[in-house]
């Protein structure tokens, strides 16, 4: 069994002392807003397309290291890919943190640093955390103006 503090790992960490994409973004084509009422972590994600292609994303909000790491390692990981390939990651990463094996089809989704988030699966209350930028970020592909929630 892991302890807490081993959650958070360098590059979370560090990720959440200077995040990546971490602006209003102005001319956004969609943005939504997620909220995660367990932690109080709430942030909002703006993304541009390109035809399918995530072209540009940013987030700002407030909330705990991991919600905050998460979110900032997430726009770095979907800037630049095609819908289909960024559905795949949040699957595969949403089953790394809650410690579920591959799904058929999932093999190719490359985690990269996302998957220092795995340890976690061994937290489920965190899960929330970590998966709510990703959340907020469906919704905007999805154009779910609504606001969402990791409930
Ligand atoms: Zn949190």
């Amino acid at each position: 069994m892991t302890n807490l503090s081993s959650l958070y790992q360098d590059v979370i960490l560090e990720h959440n002392r200077s995040p990546r994409n971490f602006r209003h973004m102005d001319q956004a084509d969609r943005h939504a807003t997620g909220h995660n009422p367990l932690c109080g972590d709430q942030l909002t994600v703006w993304l541009k397309l390109d035809g399918d292609v995530v072209s540009d994303v940013s987030f700002e909000g407030s909330g705990c290291a991991i919600s905050k790491a998460s979110a900032s390692l997430m726009t770095a990981a979907v800037k630049g890919k095609p819908r289909g390939e960024i559905e795949r990651l949040f699957q595969r990463f949403h089953d790394v943190v809650t410690g579920q094996q591959p799904r058929a089809g999932e093999e190719s989704a490359d985690l990269g640093k996302l998957a220092v988030f795995a340890g976690i699966s061994a937290f489920p209350v965190r899960v929330k955390c970590a998966t709510l930028s990703w959340h907020a970020l469906k919704a905007a592909l999805e154009q779910d103006a609504a606001s969402v929630r990791t409930e």
